[in-house]
């Protein structure tokens, strides 16, 4: 019985150990923030003997550059961060995520939606809440019908109209980050009926990130602190589609001079990996931002003995 027991398989530590991944949108090359993300993610999986993925975030394919996939993967490179395994496009994706969307469907807890955002914005000036400027608009529930059903397979399909995620009441998701602590939000009152199909065709981010997560087994999501507030969603996504939930560490935010997020809509300038020593440089400043203390700070080191030496100092 009890030798039995010790050959369970420790719940903490699923079957095939850590996968962690780093998952950049290719809209512009690896800017400051980026390289923060991906430093983290890259350290937290070599730490823990763990397999680090990478996958390439194109679905909203206006937004993508082609050839910019190919340099972020030269960026990490340069940087001495290399990835396992084959690299995954979710533009490749659409089989699975359509899967997904079928599966909730049969749960009937999807809608349509044909509001635009000007409509939704509207009605809820005409309910009197104002959205601060940057600030996600909770979806009002005008399209949602009275009694949920399921659709035909054919309808959820159909383009034209955007597919809501019906929430049940008081949707309050709580969980850990590693970072940060005790973490809540009620989906209700600060998401609302979130969409998972754009009208336009395209799957968003919170489904695609949360199949694909599950598809590729990932157990550790570390991550910049912008997407915590989408962590909730995609915990209740996990648990209506069956997957298991994954840990979550989300790492501070590089902001700019104005103190706003460094993105490529703020047009952040690149990370310089034009030769060893501009990388190691970049390397620097991410690890600085990370806190990570008493790294090698000679002229001579390599790239790899001062990532060895990062993985040591990481979260120890
Ligand atoms: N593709 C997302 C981004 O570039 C990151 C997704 C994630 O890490 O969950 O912001
Ligand atoms: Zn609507």
């Amino acid at each position: 019985m009890i030798l039995a027991v010790s050959k369970l398989k420790n719940p903490s530590s699923p079957a095939g150990g850590y996968r962690g991944r780093f998952a950049p949108s290719p809209t512009g090359p690896l800017h400051a923030g980026s390289l923060v993300a991906a430093l983290g993610s890259w350290l937290d999986a070599r730490k823990n003997g763990g397999k680090w993925l990478l996958r390439i975030e194109d679905l909203d394919t206006p937004r993508c550059i082609p050839e910019v996939t190919q340099q972020i993967q030269s960026q990490l490179l340069a940087c001495g961060l290399s990835w396992d395994e084959e690299v995954i496009h979710q533009s490749q994706h659409h089989e699975a995520y359509l899967k997904a969307l079928e599966r909730l469907n049969g749960l009937e807890c999807l809608y349509s939606c044909t509001c635009s955002r000007q409509m939704i914005a509207n009605t809820l000036a005409s309910l009197g809440i104002d959205t601060p400027r940057n600030q996600e608009m909770v979806y009002p529930g005008t399209c949602r019908p009275a009694s949920l059903m399921s659709n035909g397979v054919e309808t959820v399909k159909s383009l034209q109209k955007a597919w809501r995620m019906a929430l049940p009441q008081n949707c309050l998701i709580e969980f850990e980050d590693l970072a940060l602590g005790p973490q809540s939000q009620n989906l209700n009152t600060e998401v609302g009926d979130f969409v998972l199909r754009r009208s336009d065709g395209l799957f968003t981010y919170q489904l695609a990130v949360v199949v694909d997560d599950a598809e590729q087994g990932i157990t550790h999501i570390v991550r910049g602190q912008d997407l915590l507030s989408n962590t909730a969603r995609q915990i209740y996504l996990q648990g209506l589609l069956g997957y298991e939930r994954p840990k979550y560490l989300h790492l501070p935010l590089v902001l700019d001079e104005h103190g706003e997020k460094l993105s490529k809509q703020t047009l952040a300038t690149q990370i310089n990996t034009q030769d060893q020593k501009h990388s190691l440089l970049e390397l620097r400043k991410a690890a600085k931002h990370l806190g990570l203390k008493n790294l090698p700070d000679g002229e001579n080191v390599t790239i790899a003995e001062w990532l060895l030496a990062a993985t040591h100092a990481w979260r120890s």
